[in-house]
């Protein structure tokens, strides 16, 4: 596997991209690429091999308000511009994705680690909010509401909320972004983005690919570098209308209360703790699979990874013994070698607090199953572990590893994996394996989450409402009611007509 690791030539990977015009490294601010007022750069690293890929403009709280007066000012004009002529900027914004989509792969694979396979597919995810999107722009209008009084006319109509303030995280570098510019810049608002410090350079080349599909200069700017500074002159700013973040539940919790202030429009995509319910009646090749898709994927490091694995006591030791099958199969290594099915973690603190969770499990009487400790590959690769007869007493259970980590849960009855189901703060996604319609119903109604996968590990689409409840967020994004996060309902009364 080192060896392998070694002859990846990450540096012609990124000769590709520079050849393509999407290796950007300043910030863009109405419409022009802009260094950090003072000059500070910080280092974009690839985790696979520690490589530093690029320097990029570490911007702070001058450059932001300097993007939220040009978001401003933009809003009254892109705002004006009717819902077709936003949809064909949109579309071709799109296009211009999907033919650079090799390119922008790569750069996600060399910033983030994920397999090439699975960039080229967040790619296609991504792109898929804007395109649909686009169309939605056209079908966004309001009502007209019978009067109670005959001489009125009632009428809502829908208007855009206006600058919006998109802080998004690592782990989905682009597709985090367009499920939230997508919908803004559709409905007329403006947008101010600050992507992860660890993931800018994907964020940087879509935004060039959006100035080139003719979005005004100003609807799109991005601004990174020091995170409190750029989210508190986002939250500050009264010109800022509404607080859009994917990321942390604890950072979540700030940004909502520092919205207080300017009561802004809040809409939060937090951390998830999924359970993946398998039955005694499920089909276990469904299930393996499903589950394992939805463990596994992106090194774990995804909000709605099955991070609990609760197996009916029957079909326990089957479902172990054919689920570590599956998992041994997972190659580990640089994602942009084909082959990959797992790449490394973000960084060193992700690896520690996998193993951090690891030791706490052991100690209170968990066994490892397969792995538990880091690849030999070294960096932050860390081997696909199976943990069995998790509890819910230990971090596995209680908190999101966020890493390749398959805890496993064995439980006696329905009722008791629905209770040990919910029994968390979080509620973001859940998944079932059952040949029951009956329980699917019952059980599907029963999980307090904003989604669930019935004998399918992989669900998420740009034409369904993805969003959390409790703990996991607020408001939804994707599909027609991602639109609504970003529309303001303006009631007006025409009186006097007879
Ligand atoms: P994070 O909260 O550390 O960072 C997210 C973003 O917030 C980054 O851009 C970061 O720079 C910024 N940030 C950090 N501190 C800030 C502050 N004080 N003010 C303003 N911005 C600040 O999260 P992360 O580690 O990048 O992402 C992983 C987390 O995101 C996990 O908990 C995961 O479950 C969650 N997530 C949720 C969804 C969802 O849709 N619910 C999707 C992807 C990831």
């Amino acid at each position: 596997l080192r060896s392998r690791h070694m002859s990846v030539d990450a540096a012609a990977a990124l000769e590709r991209i520079r050849a393509a015009g999407l290796l950007r490294t300043q910030g863009l601010i109405g419409g022009k690429w802009i260094d950090a007022y003072d000059g500070k750069t910080i280092e974009v690293e690839n985790p696979a091999t520690g490589e530093i890929l690029a320097n990029v403009s570490c911007m702070g709280s001058r450059e932001t308000s300097d993007a939220i007066a040009s978001a401003h000012t933009t809003f009254y004009s892109w705002s004006k511009l009717t819902a077709s002529e936003r949809s064909k900027a949109l579309r071709k914004w799109y296009d211009l994705i999907i033919s650079n989509k090799e390119e922008l792969a790569l750069l996600m694979t060399l910033e983030q680690g994920k397999p090439i396979k699975e960039a080229l597919g967040e790619v296609n995810y991504g792109a898929s909010f804007i395109e649909y999107f686009a169309e939605e722009a056209k079908r966004i209008y309001g009502d007209i509401i019978p009067p109670t009084l005959s001489d009125r006319r009632l009428l809502v109509l829908k208007q855009p909320v206006g600058v919006v303030g998109a802080i998004t995280p690592w782990n989905f570098p682009l597709a985090m972004i367009t499920r939230k510019v997508g919908p803004a810049l559709a409905c007329g608002c403006t947008v101010v983005v600050k992507p992860s410090e660890f993931t800018p350079l994907t964020a940087l080349a879509a935004a060039d690919l959006a100035l080139q599909a003719g979005i005004p200069a100003g609807a799109l700017n991005v601004v990174m570098g020091n995170a409190p500074e750029i989210g508190d002159a986002l939250l500050q700013s009264t010109q800022v209308r509404k607080i859009t973040f994917t990321g942390s539940t604890a950072v979540g919790k700030k940004l909502m209360a520092g919205s207080a202030d300017t009561v802004k429009k809040v809409s939060l995509e937090l951390g998830g703790n999924a359970p993946c319910i398998v039955f005694d009646d499920a089909d276990i090749d469904v299930a393996i699979k499903g589950s394992l898709a939805a463990k596994f994927r992106n090194s774990g490091q995804t909000c709605v990874c099955a991070n609990r694995i609760l197996v009916q006591e029957g079909i326990y030791e089957k479902f172990a013994s054919a689920f570590i099958k599956a998992v041994q199969s997972l190659q580990v290594g640089n994602g942009l070698e084909e082959s990959t099915s797992q790449g490394p973690l973000i960084n060193e603190a992700a690896v520690q607090k996998v193993e951090k969770f690891i030791k706490d499990a052991t100690s209170k009487g968990a066994h490892i199953m397969l792995g538990g400790k880091r690849h030999s590959l070294g960096m932050t690769f860390y081997e696909p572990t199976v943990v069995g007869n998790v509890s819910n007493d230990m971090l596995l259970f209680r908190e999101e590893a966020f890493g390749p980590v398959a805890p496993l849960v064995p439980f006696k009855t329905e009722e008791d994996a629905i209770h040990m189901a919910n029994d968390t703060n979080a509620g973001l996604a859940a998944y079932i394996f059952t040949k029951s319609i009956p329980r699917s119903w019952r059980v599907s109604e029963a999980l307090e989450y904003g989604l669930v996968g019935v004998n399918e590990g992989l669900i998420s689409t740009e034409v369904a409402p993805f969003g959390g409840v409790k703990q996991s967020g607020l408001g939804r994004e994707g599909s027609k009611y991602g639109v609504d996060e970003y529309l303001e309902l303006k009631y007006i009364c025409m009186g006097n007509l007879n």
